[in-house]
């Protein structure tokens, strides 16, 4: 067998983690290293999905629960404004891979990367 992800082990409570949402499906957790005021991580209960495009692939639906809690965090948390961002491969800064958004708000414009 496997070993369980980062992510799995904190749902678990293996590992401390701040959640600031959680349904049956998904959960969120404040990112450890957070590159923005609010930068909080979407996640999959399931950890069969390694990324965004196996994701989508499989269940769009799931993905569609994350772009929802996504929503709902940023309108909680922040002035509903977000960016998600899914980093899709290592050469792309993929460090865990069971699927996770990143969502990012309260972001000042001038800290914008790239575009
Ligand atoms: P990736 O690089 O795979 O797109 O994103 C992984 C994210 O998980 C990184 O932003 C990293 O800071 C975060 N992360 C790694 N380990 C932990 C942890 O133990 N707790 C939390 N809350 N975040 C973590």
């Amino acid at each position: 067998m496997t070993e369980a992800s980062i992510f799995t082990r904190i749902l678990n409570g293996e590992i401390p983690g701040d959640f600031v949402a959680r349904t049956d499906r998904v959960f969120a957790i404040r990112d450890i290293n957070p590159q923005a005021p609010l930068h909080v991580l979407v996640i999959p209960v399931t950890e069969q999905y390694r990324d965004v495009t196996e994701l989508a692939a499989g269940d769009p639906a799931l993905m569609a629960e994350m772009v929802a809690m996504a929503e709902q965090i940023a309108t909680e948390h922040a002035d509903g404004e977000f960016r998600l961002i899914f980093n899709n491969g290592a050469r792309a800064g993929q460090s865990v891979f069971h699927v996770h958004a990143h969502v990012l708000a309260d972001l000042e414009e001038d800290r914008l990367v790239g575009f």
